[in-house]
């Protein structure tokens, strides 16, 4: 699996690198429709994903003590990272 994951989530570009990852499950706890971990304990995208709140989606981002998610909305600004 590739280390820098992306998803489209509503008008943002939520970007996850696996690497920097800790697991301490910040985000999953900000927003468990979005974050899950995976068999290695490493936060992944939730598949299939819901519906979720753009001020949540954003916020389990800015959560992540190590930065390792990035978010991007549809002007290119970063908004997160
Ligand atoms: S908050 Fe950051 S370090 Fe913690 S589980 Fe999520 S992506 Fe990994």
């Amino acid at each position: 699996m590739t280390n820098i994951v992306e998803r489209v989530v509503g008008d943002l570009l939520v970007r996850l690198d696996r690497l920097l990852c800790v697991g301490f499950g910040d985000c999953i706890e900000a927003a468990p429709a979005l974050w899950e971990f995976d068999a290695d304990g490493v936060v992944t995208f939730r598949e299939p994903l819901s519906e979720i709140d753009r001020e949540r989606v954003i916020r389990s981002c800015e959560v992540c003590p190590v930065d390792a998610l990035t978010v991007i909305d549809a002007s290119g600004q970063v908004v997160v990272g």
